[in-house]
């Protein structure tokens, strides 16, 4: 069951309550988050919350909730759903005003949807996922968790269309994130990804793995990958997001990684993660 909220209320499906004139139709005005929820609880919640207030900020947006009223409205919809493993997913536009590109004298508008999570089986995982790089095509504030996802949508379809699973993005010859996850590679020992600056989304499944590799005792450096580096060298690498937690590579363009060993130390780090969410 998916459920729905707009505006100020839970909605009916199929009921017509979302305006066309939303900033978020006209302009892709406004920020976002999806949250995983598993058995009831929401998995790091609060740094979403945390981050939508800072998107919301670099936007010059407020929320049209307090953090305590989006947290009980989340988690409320998570539970309408009744399942182990639901996604909600939140979205506050600049409200809805007649369409003209100076900020509206309007509230802005919280959309939600939750509905049962699509997970990933553990065989999927370790057979892991192709994946092909591109030019990061995006704006300088990928940081902002902004509803404008065009250059993401290409990408991730162009991966697609090649048979791959996700678009690597290359800025300035190194590796930044993909299209809807971060990266990461591990090498001699050591795991690499790119700084949380402006250039990505720091994402919060990025956040929990650094600290778990940190508790396994494994070292770290937040380090842009080089391009030829990653697509000829790394020897092994994998994405990470609120939906696929951490999803081995196992092809970069035309180059094999194969599949991922369930001892693995990327399979570790999965396994500590899952500890740290059941
Ligand atoms: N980068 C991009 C561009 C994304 O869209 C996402 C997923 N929303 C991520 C990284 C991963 O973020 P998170 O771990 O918070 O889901």
């Amino acid at each position: 069951m998916t459920v729905t909220f707009y505006k100020n209320r839970f909605i009916e499906s199929g009921e017509n309550a979302v305006s066309i004139q939303d900033r978020a139709y006209n302009y892709g005005d406004g920020v976002y988050e999806m949250v995983r929820f598993y058995g009831g609880q929401g998995f790091c919640l609060e740094e979403h919350l945390e981050r939508l207030e800072k998107s919301a900020t670099a936007i010059r947006m407020k929320l049209p909730y307090s953090q305590e009223e989006m947290h009980k409205i989340v988690c409320s919809a998570a539970e309408k759903v009744g399942e182990e493993t639901v996604d909600v997913y939140f979205q506050i536009s600049r409200g809805e005003a007649p369409r003209l590109h100076p900020f509206p004298n309007t509230d802005s508008v919280l959309a939600l949807f939750a509905r049962p999570a699509r997970s990933y089986t553990n065989e999927f995982r370790r057979s892991g996922v192709a994946v092909i790089t591109l030019p990061d095509e995006r704006w300088s504030n990928c940081y902002i968790k902004s509803l404008n996802l065009l250059p993401n949508v290409m990408a991730k379809q162009a991966a697609i269309d090649a048979g791959a699973f996700e678009a690597v993005f290359i800025r300035d010859g190194f590796v930044t994130e993909a299209s809807v996850s971060n990266v990461f590679g591990f090498h001699d020992g050591i795991f690499l990804t790119h700084p949380a600056n402006k250039g990505i989304l720091n994402g919060i499944t990025r956040r929990c793995v650094i600290k778990t590799i940190e508790n396994l005792g494994y070292s770290w450096k937040e380090e842009a990958m080089d391009e030829v580096f990653f697509q000829k060298e790394v020897a092994a690498a994998f994405l990470t997001s609120t939906t696929m937690e951490i999803m081995p590579i196992s092809k970069i363009n035309d180059r094999d990684l194969g599949s991922v060993e369930c001892d693995s130390p990327i399979m570790e780090v999965h396994k500590a993660m899952s500890g740290v969410r059941a």
